[in-house]
């Protein structure tokens, strides 16, 4: 019934989709009003007119294999590497070959047969309380399985895909014994069960219930100027090593699209300097052209070192995270 509901109100979204030339449809997962803008601003610059049809991603996935070559998508777009690995295994994306995006975007942002690509930068670090710490106390996201953060640390559950990317890049990095390791420390130093959201892990450190959480920094983002919460502070992980944690939110042209030129056109237009400020700061989030400009309101963060590891990797030790997590009791 939840199924068909959903079914349902994605069909309410978007009663407007059409397979003429200068209209595309996107299937995104990502939240339509934060493209919304852009898609403008596309339309006006070159009358393609753009179209929206917002889902969970893996409903959206299975409607594209469903409709098949029927399908009026012409571009998946989605959150996190490892769903766009789910999309490109699936092999409903087609190879755009693209000198704009090959040039803007960084080589481990985007896949490495040119199925999709990342357009925002999501960076996943420490929040600490800054009236219970102060920022020499931190170092990296291994520290943080160390016995003096016991009952220090709080997560959000295992089960959301951001964790099991942090997981795969540290199975990627030194293996799964010592990924298994630092993962088990962090599970002994719960101070309270797991969270279903970023946003309440935050709530919780704030409150004094724990000390320091492991968050995407947009949702740190959108308490900053609450008085509530200026005793959170942000501290970039690992930036003595491999550097902190960075996932994207991209996208792909599909294989059944009968649009692809216009289809790569938009691809392109959102890899471009000014569409990337938008498309970034839109969720607070980072560009992945270095050029671009940040949200001012992220700004005092300043620069970080980020793990240059291929995102498509996350998508690849996905599988290995789950059983870590679940060999440790992460819940
Ligand atoms: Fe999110």
């Amino acid at each position: 019934m939840k199924k068909l509901s959903m079914i349902l109100s994605i069909f309410i979204l978007c009663s407007c989709v059409s397979e003429s030339n200068n209209e595309l449809t996107i299937y995104t997962s990502r939240q339509p009003q934060l493209i919304e803008p852009i898609i403008e601003d596309f339309y006006k610059d070159t009358g393609i007119k753009v179209n929206l049809l917002s889902g969970n991603a893996q409903e959206l996935m299975e409607r594209i294999d469903i409709e098949g070559e029927d399908s009026a998508a012409d571009i998946f777009m989605t959150v996190d590497a490892g769903v766009l690995w789910q999309a490109s295994e699936r092999d409903i994306f087609s190879k755009t070959d693209s000198e704009i995006l090959e040039n803007n975007i960084p080589n481990h942002l985007r896949d490495p047969n040119n199925q999709w690509f990342g357009f925002s930068k999501r960076a996943r670090t420490i929040v600490y309380a800054n009236d219970q710490f102060s920022e020499s106390d931190f170092s990296t996201y291994e520290d943080l399985s160390k016995p003096k953060w016991s009952g220090k640390l709080c997560l959000r559950t295992s089960k959301k895909v951001y964790n099991r990317s942090l997981i795969s890049s540290m199975i990627n990095e030194y293996g799964f014994e010592n990924a298994k390791e630092v993962v088990s420390g962090w599970v002994s130093n719960l101070a309270t069960e797991v969270f279903s959201n970023d946003t309440n892990a935050l709530k919780a450190v704030s409150s004094g219930q724990c000390g320091v959480t492991i968050v995407n920094t947009y949702y740190f983002a959108r308490l900053l100027g609450d008085p509530k919460y200026d005793n959170l502070s942000i501290f970039w992980a690992n930036q003595d090593d491999r550097g902190v944690h960075v996932n994207i939110s991209g996208a792909g042209i599909l294989k059944t699209s009968k649009n692809k030129a216009n289809a790569k056109k938009l691809l392109e237009y959102f890899a471009s300097e000014d569409a990337q400020y938008f498309y970034a700061s839109a969720n607070k989030e980072y560009p992945v052209i270095d050029d671009a400009l940040i949200d001012k309101s992220i700004k005092s963060w300043g620069k970080f070192k980020e793990d240059t590891v291929n995102v498509s990797m996350l998508g690849s030790l996905q599988k290995q995270a789950v059983y870590l997590a679940q060999e440790v009791g992460y819940k």
